[in-house]
């Protein structure tokens, strides 16, 4: 069975696919999702040790908190949050909801922006709705090729999960291990994930899971290839949804910068102590999935659609940025009033700067949504090449920003004493007093705001707002070669000939 270098374990449950959605009651509120990530069976290591409850670690909870307000926006703002889902008739969470037009698109990053103003942080929800809107359209068309029963499948799981109102992650970055191999050739088996074995059941498959974006926090998590394969990486070729507590699954929580501070008590030198961002890796050893909850096994000619249409739709999705882009100007714009230089012209420059490098962002985004075209499982999917400038304006633009907000924010925001030090009976009317910048601004507010500014741009939500920026959706490298390939300069030459009166104009 196991053809892997896993060690030898025995082999997990093998659930039945009602037996999976019987664990899952419908989610209304937050609280609801809260209540739903107890008592779960999950393995989970932080810091070398087994974690049992997740939800009450001061250093997990704001991962979330994040998803929380996926559930709580749903309730304050319908229009915006819920759609109407033909498919089980009813009004669900966006996060759900399959893009029937670009206008869809277009709320879906109003909406993504929005959360970002609300957490400041990665809200970790977006990868699991592209997934959706990848499937529908994937399996539709392996279906059309292959006769294969996949797309009914799958609109089948999918109506369960919009009616119970689940957290879907995306697990879709293996670890890769030598990068100048293809799966079938690493010389560990498990650098990509793959099937070890099947029954007249399922399938079992082993393998990794990296920077998976709110993994722990998901009720499922769709495994599917990250890169194109050949006839030899056939068992490579494999998507399908599992629980997140599915037996033979293992979760290392991944550090953040700063993330000790949430053990520490206070609530002001973590910055925001609210909402963070979530990354785990992933084990799987010999996972079980029922076929019926299969939706590509062996299909690899695929797998490249699949991923590029995966990048098309979150490559957009990253105008979530803007949201925290806007977090960023405002608490610029409050130090500097805090400071009593709110007039000064080369503040309010500077502000006008970020906001201008922000609002670019939003722009490539949304108008990659709105140029959508439709697919012929007839949904609809992002302008590639407007979704790859989004992205790629994201690798740049939130540094510019942050380095601005330090800029404004002046060198105490590093060199600030701790939240124990103004508690101090002794030092701390003294540091009231000599770290108060405008006279009528309490020093703590100041402080705060400092404190923020520190959490996005070093701290732990500079996961989030740099570093995922970067790296998320793939690295501007991958953003470049799209770019590339897509840029018809042959066309562009053309054009130039024929204005500069070049004989050869064809
Ligand atoms: Fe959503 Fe942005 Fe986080 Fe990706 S990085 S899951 S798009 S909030
Ligand atoms: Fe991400």
């Amino acid at each position: 069975m196991n053809t892997s270098n896993t060690p030898q374990t025995p082999l997990p449950k093998q659930e039945t696919a009602a037996a999976r959605w019987a664990r899952f009651t419908p989610i209304k509120t937050g609280e609801d999702y809260l209540n739903s990530l107890r008592g779960r069976a999950i393995k989970l290591y932080l810091f070398g040790k087994l974690e049992t409850s997740p939800v009450d670690n001061p250093l997990i909870r704001p991962s979330m908190n994040a998803l929380r307000q996926t559930y709580d926006l749903a309730i304050e703002d319908p229009e915006l949050a819920t759609a109407h889902s033909p498919l089980i008739n009813a009004r669900v969470n966006r996060f759900l909801h399959i893009v029937e037009s670009p206008a869809d698109l277009v709320m879906k990053n109003k909406m993504q922006r929005r959360m970002g103003q609300l957490t400041g942080t990665c809200f970790q929800r977006c990868a699991g709705l592209d997934t959706i809107s990848v499937m529908h359209s994937i399996t539709y068309d392996i279906d059309q090729k292959h006769g294969t029963p996949y797309h009914a499948r799958f609109l089948d799981f999918l109506k369960k999960a919009q009616a119970h109102n689940v957290i879907i992650g995306a697990g879709m970055t293996d670890p890769k291990g030598d990068r100048s191999k293809r799966p079938h050739e690493q010389v560990d088996p498990d650098m990509f994930l793959h099937v070890t074995g099947r029954n007249e059941q399922g399938i079992f498959v082993t393998g990794a899971k990296a920077h998976m974006t709110g993994g722990l926090n998901s009720h499922w998590i769709f495994v599917m290839p990250t890169m194109n394969l050949t006839p030899e990486d056939r068992e490579y070729a494999v998507v399908g949804a599992v629980p997140a507590d599915a037996e033979g699954m293992t979760y290392i929580y991944g550090r953040q910068s700063c993330d000790t501070r949430a053990l520490e008590g206070g609530s002001i030198d973590v910055g925001n102590a609210e909402f963070g961002g979530q990354e785990t890796l992933v084990l799987f050893d010999n996972v079980f999935i029922p076929f019926e909850h299969v939706f590509m096994d062996g299909e690899y000619e695929f797998a490249q659609d699949m991923v590029a249409r995966f990048t098309s739709y979150h490559r957009a999705s990253y105008v979530c940025k803007t949201g925290l882009g806007d977090v960023m100007v405002g608490a610029a714009a409050a130090v500097a009033e805090y400071n009593g230089v709110e007039s000064v012209s080369h503040i309010r420059d500077k502000l006008v700067e970020m906001t201008h490098l922000n609002e670019t962002i939003y722009s490539s985004g949304i108008a990659s949504s709105h140029e959508a075209r439709q697919l012929p499982s007839g949904i609809f999917m992002n302008d590639s090449m407007l979704a790859n400038v989004c992205k790629h304006n994201v690798t740049r633009f939130p540094y510019e920003i942050a380095r601005l907000a330090q800029d404004i924010a002046g060198g105490l925001m590093v060199t600030l004493p701790s939240e124990q030090d103004f508690a101090s009976a002794e030092i701390g009317p003294l540091l009231e007093k000599y770290l108060r910048g405008r006279g009528d601004i309490p020093t703590e507010t100041r402080v705060r705001m400092l404190r923020l500014i520190e959490n996005m741009t070093l701290g732990r939500n500079a996961v989030g707002y740099l570093t995922e920026s970067m790296h998320g959706a793939g690295s501007p490298q991958a953003q470049r070669i799209q770019i590339q390939r897509q840029m018809n300069v042959e066309q562009k030459k053309w054009y130039a000939r024929r204005l500069a009166g070049i004989q050869q104009v064809d």
